[in-house]
C-alpha cells in the first residue's frame, strides 16, 4: 500500500484544510477531531507520511519516533489529562474502521469512558 498524498490529514499538514490546532512542533501536529466521540477528542499525527502504526515503526527514523511520543505526551500535558486519564486509540487497517490513511492517535478524555474493550 502506498501513501495517499491527498488524504485529509496530508491536506491539513500542507495547510490546505483548516484545523483547530492544540500543539505543533517539528515532529507532530495535534488538533481537535471534527466529529468528537468524547468531551475531549484530540488527534496527534506525525509530520512524516506514514499510513499507520506499523508503517511508522518499520520506516520512521528513531528521531521521528521519539518526537511522536514526546509530542503526544506534550498534548496530554497541555490538555491537563494526566490526573483524570485518557484513552489512546490507533485504528489500523480495514477491520478497525480506519478512515484516514495517515497515522493518527485518538486521545479520548474529559469524561468517564465506560465502554471497555
Ligand atoms: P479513523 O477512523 O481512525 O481513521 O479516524 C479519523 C478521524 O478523523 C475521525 O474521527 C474523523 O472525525 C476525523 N476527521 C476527519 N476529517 C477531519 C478534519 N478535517 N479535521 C479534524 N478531524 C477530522
Amino acid at each position: 500500500m502506498t501513501y495517499d498524498m491527498n488524504n485529509v490529514f496530508a491536506k491539513i499538514l500542507r495547510g490546505e484544510i483548516p484545523n483547530r490546532t492544540i500543539y505543533e512542533d517539528d515532529f507532530v501536529l495535534s488538533f481537535y477531531d471534527i466529529n468528537p466521540k468524547a468531551k475531549i477528542h484530540a488527534l496527534v499525527i506525525p509530520k512524516g507520511a506514514y499510513i499507520n502504526l506499523q508503517d511508522f515503526i518499520l520506516h520512521a527514523s528513531k528521531q521521528e519516533q521519539e518526537g511522536f511520543w514526546q509530542g503526544l505526551l506534550t498534548v496530554v500535558n497541555k490538555l491537563g489529562l494526566e490526573a483524570a486519564g485518557y484513552r489512546l486509540i490507533f485504528n489500523t487497517g480495514r477491520d478497525s474502521g480506519q478512515e484516514v490513511p495517515h497515522l493518527h492517535a485518538h486521545i479520548l478524555a474529559g469524561q468517564k469512558l465506560c465502554d471497555h474493550l
